[in-house]
């Protein structure tokens, strides 16, 4: 058995900036702050990672009722924002999901920055959520190279699979961080150039298969299979 673990943004989808003006919409709302995130990259990131940054460059003492607050504001916004000519499914993803969808010995979960009622507001919006039966969320925790071990124990259950091991993992991703995030949990690291980096980018972090996009399912599959 095989774990598929993806990313959201940049490798499943991309929002088009919905995720950038839902969170500013957010911090107008909740903190009185105009154009919070304007200039952040979040490429990679978490949702609680960029927060705690705001707070700290705004010298914000954010309460958990603001934080429940924030989220609810962000959500919302998320939903009305993806409504945007500039939101879109990467390349192949449909195919690629409904084709390892039916694999036998391929399970599909994520493994992403979001929190889980933004990744899913975001994969709802394209017809996608139902693909992912398990995850990791940036609610399981801040830093993203914690979150392997937490898609592991999912999947175990999930699967009810006790013997599930981190190399059954595949860590798929487009920034660095992914790429980072599949070493720290022992997972194979799977890029793909539809987010923020180049092919060039990427290879310069040695993932263990890089691809420009999923038109062509052929690359993954083939690693896959060389696993075993
Ligand atoms: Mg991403």
């Amino acid at each position: 058995m095989k774990i598929l673990l993806w990313d959201v943004d940049g490798t499943l989808i991309r929002s088009g900036n919905a995720g950038h003006r839902a969170m500013n919409a957010a911090a107008l709302a909740v903190f009185g702050l105009q154009d919070a995130f304007t200039n952040f990259d979040f490429g990679g990131r978490t949702d609680p990672w960029v927060l705690d940054l705001l707070c700290q460059k705004h010298a914000l003492d954010a309460s958990p009722a603001h934080l429940t607050r924030f989220y609810e504001v962000y959500v919302d916004a998320l939903r009305r924002e993806l409504h945007n000519p500039r939101a879109l499914i990467c390349a192949g993803i449909r195919e690629v999901l409904a084709s390892f969808h039916t694999t036998p010995g391929i399970a599909q979960g994520l493994l992403t920055g979001n929190i889980v009622a933004g990744a899913r507001v975001k994969l709802e919006h394209f017809g996608l959520w139902d693909y992912f039966a398990f995850g990791a969320f940036a609610d399981d925790s801040g830093e993203r190279n914690r979150l392997g071990p937490i898609a592991l124990d999912r999947a175990r259950l999930h699967l009810d699979r006790s013997t599930l091991s981190p190399s059954d993992l595949l860590v798929i991703g487009d920034t660095p961080h992914d790429i980072v995030c599949a070493r720290a949990c022992g997972a194979h690291a799977v890029a793909t150039a539809t987010g923020g980096f180049t092919y060039d980018e990427l290879a310069a972090h040695k993932p263990d298969l890089l691809v420009r996009d999923f038109t062509d399912p052929a690359p993954l599959q083939r690693f896959i299979g060389a696993l075993g």
